[in-house]
């Protein structure tokens, strides 16, 4: 399989070596250049376990590039870290199908790419003795679930920036209890945009970024998409068993645009999803996309589900490359526009594509803490994210629909005992984490401080 840019400027690239980039050269994202059908498979493909499923999801997009036993045990080792053999196993509360997402290492979704991408990295590194230094700031969960993908791994190290002090106690422990040898993480005397700020100062120092193979491992990475689609097949086919349904709806809780993209993937790849709700909080730059075709930048609102507190959905730009007939030319100049006037509009035939693709629902503060409050009384506990789409779920009000639960209530303990009264119990693989001994280093709010702790670790 050949991965292009959706921007055109830059020749196409292998498998290996659109994850190794991440981003393209031009500014673009990989995509594939053309999707697996598997239509005609999916009464085979339904009685998988999860392994064995997305060794068959994958195989097309990694091609002949690493072989089907190596593909086949990086699977196993990835997702064995996970706390049930079903990976992502599908509840019901009345009809409404909970995808639980959280049974990761960091008890978070992102937990499914991470450990996959980790594990790739290490034997795409492997093959050339290549190192990889995994640069990152965090305001939490990212950070964690990256640090639990690498820790332990081969020729990569990761260097995680927090803001000191400002994130809760638990994130900073899922971090800094980790004592591999190849997971450093640096507490900054500042705010996380100062750790953001920094970050980008350091990866734009060229000979910098050169010299120590500095990666990133955010969303875009096409690696991270692949893995998720799994997830999909696997819940769907969970559903259409238990209620004899012929198709299902699955409603995100959406950010930068990653897991639902996933899931559009997965429809055109023959899964008979009918619907997609497309989730946001009040940081509805999506919703508004694709109510009125115009996609533009407004301020960044702190809600109770800060994983989806974004300005720009940076995922959105595959679904606009579709959208766009594939005419890399013509995404180039919308993100050219919104480089310059922080928004872009589609035309009226781009703009039905999208209003086909996605059903948009806006939840704020209020209908989330009502929600989880509801579903408390029902003794199902919710993380504020989960609760965005459980609520818009509702709202739609559609048979045979699927909620993706993207994080354990445990991780977002205040926002539950703020809805419910009660703070969710810590689960067995957390317990005792606040008193494990930690590791970490304090640096001041400068880009050179940062850049001597890298210089002399490696
Ligand atoms: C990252 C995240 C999301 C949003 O997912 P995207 O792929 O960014 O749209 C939702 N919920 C939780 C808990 C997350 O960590």
């Amino acid at each position: 399989m050949r991965y292009i840019s959706t921007r055109a400027q830059t020749e196409p690239r292998t498998f290996v070596q659109a994850i190794i980039e991440g981003l393209a050269r031009d500014g673009g994202l990989f995509v594939p250049e053309t999707l697996p059908d598997f239509s005609t498979q999916l009464e085979q493909l339904s009685s998988l376990s999860y392994k064995e499923l997305a060794l068959s999801i994958f195989q097309p997009f990694v091609g002949g590039e690493i072989k089907t036993e190596e593909l086949e045990s990086l699977i196993e080792k990835s997702y064995s870290t996970f706390r049930t053999e079903e990976v992502t196993p599908l509840s019901f509360v009345d009809r409404l199908g909970i995808l639980e997402l959280y049974h990761g290492p960091t008890l978070a979704f992102k937990d499914v790419a991470l450990q996959f991408l980790g594990n790739l990295f290490e034997l795409v590194l492997s093959r050339s003795d290549d190192h990889l230094t995994i640069l990152g700031a965090t305001s939490g969960d990212t950070g964690s679930a990256a640090i639990h993908g690498v820790r332990g791994k081969e020729n990569i190290h990761i260097f995680m920036l927090h803001p000191k002090g400002r994130i809760s106690p638990i994130q900073r422990k899922q971090m800094t209890t980790v004592l591999d040898d190849n997971v450093i993480n640096i507490a900054i005397k500042g705010t996380f945009d100062d750790a953001q700020r920094m970050v980008k100062a350091i990866f734009n120092d060229l000979h910098f970024r050169d010299r120590y193979a500095l990666g990133a491992v955010n969303s875009i990475n096409w690696a991270r998409v692949m893995a998720q689609i799994v997830y999909y097949f696997y819940a769907a086919f969970r559903y259409m068993d238990h209620y004899k349904a012929d198709k299902v709806v699955f409603s995100v809780p959406t950010g930068n645009f990653g897991d639902i993209y996933a899931g559009y993937l997965a429809k055109k790849m023959g899964l008979p999803i009918d619907k997609l709700i497309l989730a946001t909080n009040e940081n509805d730059i999506l919703f508004r996309a694709i109510n009125s075709g115009i996609y533009k930048i407004s301020t960044v609102h702190s809600t109770l589900s800060p994983s989806m507190d974004i300005q720009i959905a940076s995922n959105f730009e595959r679904f606009v490359f579709d959208v766009c007939k594939k005419d890399g030319s013509a995404v180039k100049e919308k993100m050219d526009q919104l480089n310059d006037n922080h928004q872009f509009t589609l035309s009226a035939e781009e703009h039905a594509k999208a209003q086909e693709s996605f059903i948009p629902v806006r939840v704020d503060t209020a209908t989330t803490l009502s929600t989880m409050k509801r579903f408390y009384q029902k003794d199902v506990v919710l993380d504020p994210h989960t609760a965005v789409g459980v609520a818009a779920a509702l709202a739609c009000g559609f048979e045979n629909s699927i909620a993706l639960a993207t994080a354990h209530p445990v991780k977002f303990g205040d926002a539950v005992q703020q809805a419910t009264g009660h703070e969710p119990k810590l689960p067995e693989s957390l317990q005792g984490i606040l008193e494990r001994p930690e590791r970490c280093i304090e640096a001041e709010n400068d880009q050179k401080a940062v850049q001597s702790i890298i210089e002399t670790v490696l």
